[in-house]
């Protein structure tokens, strides 16, 4: 037995091609899982012995709904201090991961018949998220640099919200203030809220990153979710956060306390250390994703595949179309490659002609993938 809310939820295309991949190099077979967005590199060592030191301390009971005090004002500093953002540690709740505050943030904000809108190829989790809710997607169009186009067109009187997250997973993109500007006039003129994910933040390349929420007008619609995994090498911790308006707040906190509780309470105070201590590893692996990017995007070039060069995440999304579309190169790559990578049909109708590859892989492991796909195509 089953409700058919869930019934029409389907797995996690990449959580599911990372199992798999996991599954055939435990069965002997030389796998390069490209697949997954999750940083190679280890968690630095202050935040680790930070959660440690808090286990030590006893610190392995239940913690409030929005989290830890300590965790809340770094947070809101951050905020204020870096995204221009002012909030205080009232404004701020702390999620086991970003994917629970989008996931609330949408159960709090749309209901049966709503419409949420996402602007071209976007993560795996943003469809089903608003399926559980009862509402509907409605994809909005990108360019050829997965900048939006026509916007407008995608607006009805169901509309409340507008989804988004820059730099993007999958296209790699990164809006600029004018295309910030573009939709936040739309949310105001149409009275909308835009939820906007800011996971890889600080994984951008030559660019500026620019929260919606700072621009006039935003900060009573605007919900900013951001979390440790991407930037600190955090993922298998479960740790992220939003902040927005307080009435939505409340519902997501009330969410959270009938459902998840709240983080982790030691794994919060290694958060009051991510933000607090040294950010040098942040700096150190924002540099080497992009001698990677490099490595990767301009390798695949050579070879004839239309790569863009994307200004922030770890991904790169190149246009396969010529070689059977996204699904077909994908299965292609790990049958006669053993490389797994995402279809980018698992990212939206608009993903179809792609196929996305993470390099948050060694520089030896990204070169290998290159020789094997190069000999894939020959
Ligand atoms: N948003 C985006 C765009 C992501 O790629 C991810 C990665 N899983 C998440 C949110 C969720 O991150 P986490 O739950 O690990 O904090
Ligand atoms: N966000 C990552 C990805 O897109 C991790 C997997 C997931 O949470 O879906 O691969």
């Amino acid at each position: 037995m089953v409700s058919e809310r869930i019934a029409n939820i389907h797995e996690s295309t990449t959580l599911k091609i990372s199992a798999m991949a996991k599954k055939l190099n435990k069965s002997g077979l030389d796998v390069i899982d490209l697949g997954v967005g999750e940083p190679d590199f280890a968690t630095p060592q202050n935040i680790c012995e930070a959660g440690c030191n808090s286990i030590r301390n006893g610190e392995t009971h239940y913690a409030p709904t929005s989290g830890i005090a300590e965790l809340r004002q770094a947070i809101a500093e951050k905020l204020c201090d870096e995204n221009k953002l002012a909030v205080t540690a009232d404004d701020v709740v702390v999620t086991p991961g970003a994917k629970m505050a989008v996931f609330a943030t949408v159960q709090a904000l749309m209901q049966e018949g709503d419409e949420c809108v996402l602007i071209g190829p976007s993560w795996v989790s943003y469809e089903p998220c608003v399926a559980f809710s009862g509402g509907h997607v409605v994809w909005g169009q990108v360019d050829e640099d997965f900048m939006p186009v026509d916007l407008a067109e995608t607006i009805t009187r169901k509309t409340k919200l507008i989804l988004m997250n820059s730099p993007c997973n999958p296209t790699g993109a990164v809006f600029d203030r004018k295309i910030l500007k573009e939709i936040s006039d739309l949310a105001v003129d149409h009275d909308l809220f835009v939820v906007s994910d800011e996971i890889y933040e600080k994984i951008i390349y030559d660019r500026e990153h620019i929260s919606i929420g700072s621009l006039p007008g935003m900060e009573d619609r605007t919900v900013t979710i951001n979390g440790f995994s991407k930037c600190y090498a955090m993922t298998g911790w479960r740790l992220g956060y939003l902040t927005g308006p307080k009435e939505t707040l409340k519902w997501v906190t009330r969410l959270l306390s009938h459902s998840v509780s709240q983080a982790t309470t030691f794994v919060q105070r290694a958060g009051v250390e991510a933000l607090r201590g040294p950010q040098d590893a942040v700096k150190a692996m924002r540099a080497e994703f992009c001698d990677r990017r490099d490595l990767f995007v301009y390798g695949l070039q050579r070879m004839g595949i239309i790569c863009n060069l994307p200004g922030g995440a770890f991904y790169v999304f190149p246009n396969v179309s010529k070689f059977g579309g996204g699904d077909v190169f994908a299965d292609k790559l790990l049958k006669d490659a053993l490389i797994a990578a995402t279809p980018g049909s698992a990212f939206g109708p608009g993903g179809a002609d792609y196929v996305r590859i993470s390099y948050a892989a060694s520089q030896e492991r990204l070169k290998e993938a290159l020789v094997r796909i190069e000999k894939m195509l020959k």
